[in-house]
């Protein structure tokens, strides 16, 4: 076969202890999963799960130990961080019961969401699509995976970035309005889960925005830390 042109790479995000990496195929995302978060974005209650899309080449990936470089994106003012548990899908499936969720996870990392918010609150004020504010180039750094074997209970660990070394987010996985399995649950009736596919589960709140030279600390307990520098 011949192309026209070089074909995209293969997008792979390393796994701790293997040589083998995680190729990625889709990179899914849940919309206001923390109810502290919801609030603090104007919104109250608990709603259905939504979903959006990021491409897979927005993934910046940072290796074991390494800080990720991520470029101030253009057309933004206001650049915010998400920091977020990431689950690696390890075999896909379609109309998969929370009940049996956790035999599709392969693993789990830390991501974060970075989001043009001045963007995305001018689509969603005109009703029009998050792409712009939210699937732009380089908006998805993310760490290592954990196999799930050696996770821990991420279900209730504690989740928080730090910019320049001072607080800025801080709360639990078990804060999930919807958890991982019934994220997976609402997201295979949707699509068909392909093992590649990741899922960024949402944010808590504290949610502000960075700059040129700050330097973010992701951690979930259990999961190595993730660390970007915005140039
Ligand atoms: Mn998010």
């Amino acid at each position: 076969m011949s192309f026209l042109f070089s074909p995209m790479p293969t997008v792979s995000v390393p796994v701790l202890g293997q040589a083998s990496r995680f190729p990625v195929h889709r990179i899914y995302c849940v919309g206001r999963n923390y109810e502290e978060h919801a609030k603090e974005m104007g919104f109250t209650g608990r709603e259905p799960p939504f979903f959006f899309l990021k491409p897979n080449d927005s993934l910046v990936v940072v290796e074991e130990g390494q800080t990720g470089h991520m470029p101030y994106p253009s057309l933004t003012q206001n650049l915010h961080h998400e920091i977020e548990l990431v689950v690696a899908i390890g075999s896909g499936g379609r109309n998969i019961a929370a009940a049996h969720a956790h035999q599709h996870i392969y693993g789990y990392a830390v991501g974060l969401d970075m989001t043009r918010r001045d963007l995305q609150n001018e689509m969603k004020k005109q009703g029009r699509p998050w792409c712009i504010g939210k699937a732009f180039d380089h908006s998805a750094p993310i760490g290592p995976i954990t196999p799930i074997a050696q996770a821990g209970d991420v279900h209730n660990a504690e989740i928080s970035l730090q910019v320049n070394g001072a607080d800025r987010q801080r709360s639990s996985v078990a804060k999930l309005i919807w958890n991982v399995a019934e994220t997976i649950e609402h997201l295979s009736a949707a699509w068909e889960l392909q093992a590649g596919d990741l899922i960024y589960t949402g944010t808590p709140e504290g949610v502000a925005a960075v700059v040129s030279g700050d330097l973010l600390e992701g951690h979930v307990a259990g999961l190595g830390s993730l660390k970007t520098l915005i140039k």
